[in-house]
């Protein structure tokens, strides 16, 4: 299988790790990363990691990736972080509507589109998680869900302001759970996704934008998900807090990018 777009491995620390456990990690992963492979990586440490990550990251192609944003630039907001912000921190990607941020903050359609427009605007790279429940995937309603979320968190935005959008397929029964969803079930709605993102903004752009999946993954599943046409890399929870699960997944990251 060959395709254009370049893998993407993104690990989600979520509220996991303190500054030195951050450090360590991230240093065992820019040692393995270097100055790139033909996969790109991102990793994703609690905020108050951020700044320290980045130092150890320096002269390795491994990205910095925040877990959440508003998108006011800076004012009368307490205790929330901007786009400006992560971008000073020295961030290049930042993830947006994570599932657990929709059910226990209530991060709404709405707000996501907020924050994905002012992500873009400061050209940090948004990472845009979409998925169904179990209730909803059961109830047939999956496409209806995902669409929905991305018709959403894109409205109002064309192709060429969208260029650096990383969408994330996360079926929320699929996130920390150990249940992953069956190769070609993802596919689907992957190439589904891409479908709705061609008929909104254009087949051109669709063609180019990456389409992770996430829901425990794990280094042995990892190449059976990559090896679908249009999983275009992975969105890691779990799997993403130990040199030793992570860097076999950035591996098969790198298997999908040679083949
Ligand atoms: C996630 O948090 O985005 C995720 C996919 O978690 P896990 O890999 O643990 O299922």
């Amino acid at each position: 299988m060959s395709s254009t777009r370049t893998p993407l491995i993104a690990g989600n620390w979520k509220l996991h790790n303190t500054l030195a456990d951050s450090q360590a990690l991230a240093g065992a992963i820019a040692s393995h990363v270097g100055s790139g492979l033909a996969c790109e990586v991102v990793l994703g440490p609690v905020a108050t990691s951020l700044t320290a990550v980045k130092q150890t990251l320096a002269g390795s192609a491994v990205g910095l990736a925040a877990q959440n944003t508003y998108w006011e630039d800076s004012g009368a907001f307490t205790g929330e972080l901007s786009p400006a912000l992560l971008l000073d921190a020295g961030c290049s990607h930042c993830i947006i509507g994570h599932s657990e941020r929709r059910q226990f903050f209530g991060d709404t359609d709405a707000g996501v589109r907020k924050k994905v427009s002012a992500l873009l605007v400061h050209k940090l790279v948004p990472i845009l998680c979409v998925g169904e429940t179990l209730e909803q995937r059961e109830a047939g309603q999956t496409l209806e869900v995902v669409l929905g979320q991305l018709e959403a968190a894109t409205d109002g935005l064309d192709a060429v302001a969208l260029a650096p959008l990383v969408v994330a397929y996360e079926p929320i029964w699929a996130i920390g759970t150990g249940r992953t969803a069956k190769p070609e079930d993802a596919q689907e709605v992957h190439a589904a996704i891409r479908a709705r993102l061609a008929e909104l903004k254009g087949e051109s752009w669709a063609n180019t934008v990456r389409v992770l999946y996430g829901g425990s993954v794990k280094p042995t599943n990892a190449d059976e998900l990559l090896s679908q046409p249009d999983i275009d890399g992975a969105l890691v929870g779990g799997a993403s807090l130990s040199a030793e699960n992570f860097l076999p997944i950035i591996d098969a990251g790198v298997r999908r990018a040679e083949s």
